[in-house]
């Protein structure tokens, strides 16, 4: 064996410290390989001295394994007990593997994590080249799902609140153009606040000139044109200053919600007659409640197409409200256009061709490449001439002089300014709401047996609970399919969880075997149900005779009568398919479960990731 030499501090000098590591473990490994196993027998019988130090060797050894082992078994919610010799060892050896496999995905995903921060910089001098090489017709996969970005809501200074106790709170301090005062009750707890402008909303009187037709105001060339990038107080003041001088102004956002539970909002384009202006929305979050001096001025028409998510996303993530909405969604459907995207109004009145791909783009990629610039530009530079022209068809189209299909548009603008943003609430009781289970459940053709309907109200309840703690969206934690595989298989491993899922998710990767406990649990309780089930059933046929292994009962009552029945006890089982024979042993099924629930690892460990949900 080598002299021992200093090791090299890891914190301070990594790479030494690594090659010292590896060199430490090679001249161990080769050490050991000496003498082959089967000879150890015949050396321990020549020497006393080398066959006690052998036994030194090999409970120090044990000891500093289960130590290590233990230390970051509380790390991966694996169950190790004590090994108490080399026996056990060989016998438990699936656990070693377990902890191991933990440790090395959860170095995976901080390395990924920190090389993805790491590499932002790369990415802001590479970004505008990504765009070089798009495929046609389709958006490059680089803009759809683009990796190493450093996660926005970081330099959020409103905390995001995902919790499902805590109703939305409004984030409007200062009422611009009210006619009646913000109400006092801002920190009430009531779910169904009341928006803040229902009132200026619903008593607006329009300009007039809305009212009128007008020859359309053209809009200035795109190509020779640039919009103005809004990311600083300098910029949003020139804005402001810009906008003070207008009556109409055409709106859009966009919006980013896979790697976030509510989503947030990426970009703001405003355009006028003659300027456009892109705010960068992730920068400059928390000034633009200022915007509610226009976007609450009645004498500004505020022109969107599809208004319904801008309408929440402005509340939930700037506390701005709209007062004098025109959705020019409404005119498409008034006036019986073939199709009422913003897609169709570009073509059919700028011959403006525009590609909805990017839609799905990942509008947090900064800076923003020069395509995805001049989409988002182009979702407001051409809208108030299309509202123009809008206007005048439904104004001709009117059968009173007051333009009653204007009004009807209005009006129904007016309901989309006055929705309200709430928060999702999961309950995991009633699975109702857009994010219940119901919902998906209502999508699965196939019926699921009564362990796998637990399962899956189990997993599903993780998924959430998990996505609200991370602030992930729900697909980025476990896409639907892979819920339903897992359904399905019902896996009570690490190995089998993860085999469910391709490719993995971090996070069901991360938490794969909590995942498996949490089946296994899920399916023993449902078994549970179901026998005790069973044991109320034949309490109610105690004066019955039955033939064994039959399903078939025989009755015979009072009156001397005889009646045979099917034995619902024996039925039911024999309607329940795809169960595993494993789980009708109680006696093993009970003992680990109470394994489970007396190890305090595993307590600990669910605290930490259920919460209340365990
Ligand atoms: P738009 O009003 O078309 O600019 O869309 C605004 C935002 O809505 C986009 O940034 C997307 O986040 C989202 N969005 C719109 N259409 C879709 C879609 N078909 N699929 C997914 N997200 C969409
Ligand atoms: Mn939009
Ligand atoms: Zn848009």
């Amino acid at each position: 064996m080598s002299a021992q030499q200093a090791v090299p501090d890891a914190v301070q000098d990594f790479q030494a410290f690594k090659d010292s590591l590896y060199k430490a473990l090679i001249s161990a490994t080769n050490a050991a390989n000496q003498i082959s196993m089967e000879d150890y027998g015949f050396h321990r019988s020549l020497d006393m001295a080398y066959s006690k130090d052998l036994d030194q060797a090999g409970i120090t050894s044990l000891s500093l394994g289960n130590t290590l082992l233990n230390h970051c078994a509380l790390d991966c919610a694996v169950d190790v007990t004590e090994f108490e010799d080399e026996n056990d060892v060989v016998d438990r050896y699936g656990s070693v593997i377990d902890v191991c496999d933990s440790l090395l995905e959860k170095a995976d995903f901080c390395f990924d994590e920190m090389t993805g921060a790491g590499k932002s910089k790369e990415m802001k001098q590479t970004a505008p080249e990504i765009t070089q090489i798009r495929a046609k017709g389709k958006l490059d996969l680089n803009l759809l799902h683009a990796n190493n970005i450093i996660r926005p809501q970081l330099k959020f200074k409103d905390k995001i609140d995902n919790s499902n106790s805590t109703p939305f709170m409004r984030k409007i301090k200062y009422k611009p153009h009210a006619l009646v005062p913000l109400d006092s009750n801002i920190e009430s707890e009531d779910r169904s606040l009341p928006h803040p402008y229902k009132y200026e909303i619903t008593h607006i009187e329009y300009p007039k000139q809305m009212f009128e037709i007008h020859d359309p105001e053209p809009y200035q060339p795109f190509d020779t044109t640039t919009a103005t990038w809004v990311d600083n107080d300098e910029t949003l003041k020139v804005m402001m200053d810009h906008l003070e001088d207008h009556e109409e102004i055409a709106v859009d956002l966009e919006h980013h919600n896979f790697r976030s539970y509510q989503g947030f909002t990426c970009l703001m384009q405003i355009s006028t007659r003659d300027r456009d202006f892109i705010v960068d929305t992730l920068e400059i979050r928390d000034k633009l409640w200022q915007l509610n001096e226009y976007f609450a001025n009645p004498n500004i028409v505020k022109v969107f197409h599809g208004a319904d998510w801008d309408i929440q996303w402005l509340q939930r993530d700037f506390g701005l409200y709209v007062v004098n909405l025109f959705d020019t969604y409404f005119p498409t459907k008034v006036l019986n256009f073939p199709h009422h995207g913003l897609q169709y109004l570009l073509k059919k009145y700028c011959d403006f061709d525009t590609d909805k791909k990017y839609q799905l783009a990942d509008w947090r990629i900064r800076p923003l490449p020069e395509e995805m610039l001049s989409y988002a530009r182009s979702d407001t530079h051409f809208l108030l001439f299309i509202y123009d022209n809008l206007r005048n068809e439904l104004l001709n189209n009117s059968t009173s002089a007051d333009g009653n299909l204007v009004k009807f548009c209005l009006e129904k603008s007016q309901e989309v300014a006055l929705r309200t943003y709430e928060k999702p609430v999961y309950d995991s009781v009633s699975g109702e709401g857009p994010v219940g289970w119901k919902n998906l459940l209502s999508k699965w053709k196939f019926a699921l047996n009564t362990q796998q309907d637990a399962v899956f109200k189990a997993l599903h309840s993780w998924r959430d609970h998990t996505a609200r703690d991370e602030d992930e969206s729900t697909r980025y934690v476990l896409p639907n399919h892979m819920l339903m595989t897992l359904v399905e298989r019902m896996p009570t491993d690490s190995s089998g969880v993860i085999g469910c899922c391709n490719p993995c998710p971090p996070l069901v990767r991360m938490n794969a075997q909590a995942l498996g406990y949490m089946i296994l649990k899920a399916k023993m309780d449902a078994l549970q149900v179901e026998k005790e089930e069973d044991a109320v059933m034949e309490d109610t046929t105690t004066a019955t005779s039955k033939t064994a292994n039959s399903s078939v009962t025989t009755a015979v009552h009072n009156d001397g009568a005889v009646t045979t029945t099917m034995d619902v006890q024996q039925v039911k089982r024999r309607m329940r398919h795809d169960e595993d024979p494993e789980l009708f042993d109680l006696g093993r099924v009970k003992k680990q479960r109470l394994a489970i629930i007396e190890d305090p690892h595993w307590i600990k460990q669910k605290s930490d990731l259920f919460g209340d949900n365990w």
